[in-house]
């Protein structure tokens, strides 16, 4: 079983108590699922603004992608 070390809490956790992230060597997140939450909650905390209009940005990608994915219902 894979492993990885979280540097936060400095458990040793299975790979699948990690995210992915495309952008790290590895491709998982640098903390654990737990600690990465904590991390966000504390960034949405300090920065709210920023928090704000990231989910305003995240909302919009969603509605794009489910604009494009919906099928028109056919009339008769
Ligand atoms: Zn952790």
């Amino acid at each position: 079983m894979h492993t990885k070390t979280c540097p936060a809490c400095n458990h040793t956790l299975p790979i699948e108590e990690f995210g992915n992230n495309r952008q790290t060597p590895d491709g998982l997140m640098y903390y654990c699922r737990n600690c990465a939450a904590d991390k966000q909650r504390e960034y949405r905390k300090a920065n709210p603004d920023a928090a704000a209009k990231a989910k305003a940005k995240y909302l919009a990608k969603v509605r794009a992608r489910n604009d494009a994915r919906r099928v028109p219902e056919a009339v008769e």
